[in-house]
């Protein structure tokens, strides 16, 4: 087994790692860079991306002839974990959550270059932004898309007619591109099928920004209605009733990429605790001399690089060609774990100045609880991984 990452993927990690020390990490501790809602205000991050497309890294997911960098999982993983140990990275480099998602999974179904010209070259030329709109309200479908969703997609006429709520939809509010999953027949299978639609359709409407505990990633998360949105049949994707096969096309890769982003947040948390606990003195010595503290710090270095090595075992699975559902769910578990720990440890080792807004430790503090419930509660994983393990008895545990 080979543990090395290629050259190539080493020098571009190192790149990233030379950049966001640079160039991101810096605007973190000045307020005024950052928007209303404790992400980064979208006149800092113009010319920030200027700056990381002229230095050769944007979009490492896509591929180089639509201007990314058409790297394997792998090397998502190495980049992603050095993006985001800076809560501004991976939008600096057009590597976040949810256009990262978005992208890759219309890179993968739409059938044409003109469509990929249409829907997907704005968001990879970071021009626009684009949203996932799944999650409902109660009594909708949250945990079970398959067997709860309400919003209908009904066909008349050559066109879908789309009435419904949905929640919680990450960067709605100012996006252009929307990737709908609705209902279009009650088969417990193959009931829901997935749609493109433009922010300039009539038919529906923001209701609100959820407020949340945490920072918003850019636009929010939203409750959306629809009332009347036509959407023409050349503007589904896939085939109808491919709706969750579409899900899981987006949702595995998406998953896995927190796990990466997660992983380079969660080192960045005990970075600053170790930079504190080696100055800061208390009972004859420097903290980092006490059992106790090098205990947290031992403790939570290892669960991180548990979650590097699931992140990329599936990682390589993927680049393989596997699904790697089992190999995610253990990654998203674990990294969401990590994340919070990290984030509670680096808080706890900088004592006082670990609660205030001097550093980024409380801003990852809140938005890591998130970890543990987006794209698929820790609960649901489990049962994923227990239903695999029930169908798959000891070939749960094969290599191949
Ligand atoms: C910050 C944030 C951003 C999000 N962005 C998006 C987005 O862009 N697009 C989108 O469509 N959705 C988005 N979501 C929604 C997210 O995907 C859902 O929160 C998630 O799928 C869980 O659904 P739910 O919140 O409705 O939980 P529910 O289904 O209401 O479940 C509540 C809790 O019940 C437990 N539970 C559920 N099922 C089981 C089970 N089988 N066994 C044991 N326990 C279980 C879990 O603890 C779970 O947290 C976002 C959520 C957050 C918090």
């Amino acid at each position: 087994m080979d543990f090395t990452l290629s050259p190539e993927i080493d020098m571009l990690r190192l790149k990233v790692r030379a950049f966001v020390e640079e160039h991101v990490i810096p605007l973190e501790a000045d307020r005024a860079n950052y928007d209303a809602h404790e992400n980064i205000s979208l006149d800092v991050l113009r010319p920030l991306r200027d700056k990381a497309k002229a230095a050769g890294l944007w979009a490492p997911q896509m591929p180089k002839a639509r201007g990314g960098l058409g790297l394997p999982m792998i090397g998502w993983a190495a980049f992603y974990e050095e993006a985001n140990r800076s809560i501004f990275g991976p939008l600096a480099f057009n590597c976040s959550a949810p256009d990262d998602g978005n992208m890759n999974v219309l890179n993968k179904v739409l059938k044409t270059d003109a469509q990929k010209d249409q829907w997907l070259q704005p968001i990879i030329d970071g021009k626009i932004r684009s949203s996932f709109v799944m999650t409902e309200p109660h009594p909708g479908s949250g945990s079970d898309p398959g067997g709860m969703m309400l919003t209908r997609a009904e066909k008349r006429d050559g066109k879908y007619i789309v009435h419904g709520r949905k929640w919680f939809i990450s960067g709605a509010d100012g996006a252009t591109h929307y990737i709908l999953v609705a209902r279009t027949s009650d088969d417990p299978r193959n009931g829901l099928s997935a749609f493109l639609y433009h922010k300039d359709q009539p038919g529906w409407r923001i209701l609100r920004r959820v407020p949340t505990m945490g920072p918003e990633e850019l636009g929010g998360t939203c409750e959306i209605e629809f009332d009347n949105l036509e959407i023409p049949e050349e503007n589904r994707l896939m085939e109808e009733g491919d709706g969750l096969r579409l899900t899981q096309i987006r949702l595995g890769p998406a998953r896995l990429t927190h796990c990466m982003r997660w992983t380079g947040l969660a080192k960045r948390c005990l970075e600053i605790a170790h930079a504190y606990v080696k100055e800061r003195k208390a009972f004859g010595t420097t903290l980092d001399q006490h059992e106790s503290v090098q205990i947290m710090l031992g403790e939570v270095a290892a669960e991180i690089e548990k979650g590097r090595l699931l992140t990329m075992h599936a990682a390589w699975k993927l680049d393989q060609g596997e699904k790697a559902q089992k190999e995610i769910s253990m990654a998203k578990i674990h990294v969401a774990d990590t994340l919070n720990r990290a984030a509670d440890v680096g808080v706890q080792l900088c004592g006082a100045r670990g609660y205030s807004k001097d550093t980024v430790l409380e801003w990852i503090y809140r938005y890591a609880r998130c970890a543990k419930l987006v794209d698929g509660a820790s609960e649901v994983h489990k049962m994923v991984l227990a239903r695999s393990l029930a169908k798959e008895g000891n070939d749960f545990w094969s290599w191949g």
